[in-house]
């Protein structure tokens, strides 16, 4: 079978690149190979549901990688009111919740739907349970391998993410390992945005209760990097969008880290201090067990005093200077030890990938086969959580597009 393109991938970067490049010069036969029985089942699940599909505040300090410049030129070039014009051309409107960006339907689905109608309409041909197991390059052309059926083409495309989500999300890094074994530089691959292992015995007390926290990632003293946001406690360890933010640093400094929460970042410590001494005084006949009632939440407020050697059953009036000053400091640096990242198969984005070094960041076309691209994850650029990752897939595969395009 010969064909103009092959998209090998049917994610968010492969349905978008079918669906321009068809827009943009219906002649062209194009064909998605696609290895679950479904097109875009990992955008199906993104955002909870409701598919933060980019960012308002699209910045490259939000993006990683080993040379995360890369991603400035197409960034820059297909931004957020690029990428809502083409949605909008295919039926997904924006709405805005802050700085997020979702469709408007707040439907996950709807986005692949949207996608998936656009390029049946358009005429692309989408094989789906046809896995990509190896390329072959042929003189000016490539022949692309699914086990024992093969396409002769001119251009390709490669947009098959890495290992998040997990295999359900047709993410086992396959095209990754099999573009490393042709020779392709690659950035060590570990889990990012991912909820965090840490010693458990107080998350697990505390499990299943959320909490408003600044939360701080250290090696010993040194602060790796901070955010705020609801944390919450789990029987492996710690959840929510601050540390999820966080997680891409765990893997890569395994040494001794920890979560610092502080969980009344609005008060200075000192002033903490002489608001619970103070409170103290005001309910002295209260049992400690509801000491804290009506200040922190109240599960959270009995572990800290029993981690700071307290008896619930005595009453406020034993709490001395002492003891005021160790909860204090619990209050404000309440400190878990990091084990590791719940792995690949819960993480939103995985960090590293093909080394950005082996294309041209104006082209997204490989540095060493003429008309070989790749947009999307699989190349070593990944971004923070907030609508920023699919933004990178969104704006490679533009740029890879015009490119195919220009050269047509
Ligand atoms: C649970 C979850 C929630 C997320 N939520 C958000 C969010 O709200 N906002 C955001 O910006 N990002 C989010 N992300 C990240 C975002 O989904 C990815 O960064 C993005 O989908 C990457 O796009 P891609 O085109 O590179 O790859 P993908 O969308 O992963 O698509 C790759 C496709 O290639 C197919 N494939 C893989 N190997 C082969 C092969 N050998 N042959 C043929 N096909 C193959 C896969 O089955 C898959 O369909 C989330 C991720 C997860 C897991």
């Amino acid at each position: 079978m010969t064909t103009d393109i092959i998209i090998i991938g049917g994610g968010a970067g492969g349905l978008l690149s079918a669906v321009y490049l068809k827009k943009q010069n219906p002649k062209l036969n194009i064909r998605i190979l696609e290895a679950l029985p479904r097109v875009g089942k990992k955008l199906a699940v993104t955002g909870n549901g409701r598919c933060n599909i980019t960012n308002k505040n699209i910045n490259l300090n939000r993006y990683h990688g080993n040379n995360v410049l890369f991603a400035e030129y197409a960034l820059n070039k297909y931004d957020i009111s690029y990428t809502a014009d083409f949605f909008e051309s295919i039926g997904v409107p924006f709405v805005y919740e802050g700085d997020k960006v979702f469709p408007a339907s707040l439907q996950a689905g709807s986005v692949v739907d949207c996608l998936r109608f656009a390029a049946e309409e358009g005429g692309v041909i989408i094989h789906t349970d046809t896995k990509v197991t190896n390329i072959q390059i042929l003189k000016n052309q490539y022949r692309v391998w699914a086990d024992k059926i093969s396409f002769v083409c001119d251009t390709v495309i490669v947009a098959t993410g890495l290992y998040s989500g997990g295999y359900k999300c047709g993410s086992d890094g396959s095209m990754f390992e099999l573009l490393k074994k042709a020779g392709f530089k690659t950035v060590n691959t570990t889990p990012a945005i991912v909820q965090l292992k840490t010693e458990n015995d107080i998350t697990k007390q505390l499990k299943g209760i959320k909490v408003d926290a600044n939360v701080t990632l250290k090696t010993g003293e040194k602060v790796i990097r901070e955010d705020f946001g609801e944390v919450l406690f789990c029987d492996y360890g710690l959840s929510g969008p601050p540390v999820m933010q966080l997680s891409r640093e765990v893997p890569r400094n395994k040494n001794s880290m920890s979560l610092s929460l502080d969980i009344m970042p609005q008060i200075s410590l000192n002033d903490l201090k002489a608001q619970i001494k103070t409170r103290a005084i005001n309910l002295s006949q209260r049992p400690l067990e509801e000491f804290f009632t009506g200040m922190l939440q109240k599960r959270i407020g009995q572990v800290i005093l029993k981690q700071c050697g307290c008896k619930l059953s005595d009453k406020a009036e034993v709490l001395n200077n002492n003891l005021i000053d160790r909860i204090s400091k619990m209050i404000k640096s309440f400190d878990f030890k990091v084990l590791d990242t719940t792995g690949f198969v819960n993480s939103q984005v995985t960090a590293g990938g093909i080394s950005t070094d082996e294309f041209s960041n104006s082209t997204m076309m490989s540095k060493k086969y003429n008309r070989f691209y790749a947009v999307g994850e699989i190349l070593d650029i990944d971004g923070d959580c907030g609508g920023f990752n699919l933004q990178w897939a969104w704006s490679s595969a533009f740029c890879a597009c015009d490119n195919i395009l220009r050269n047509k």
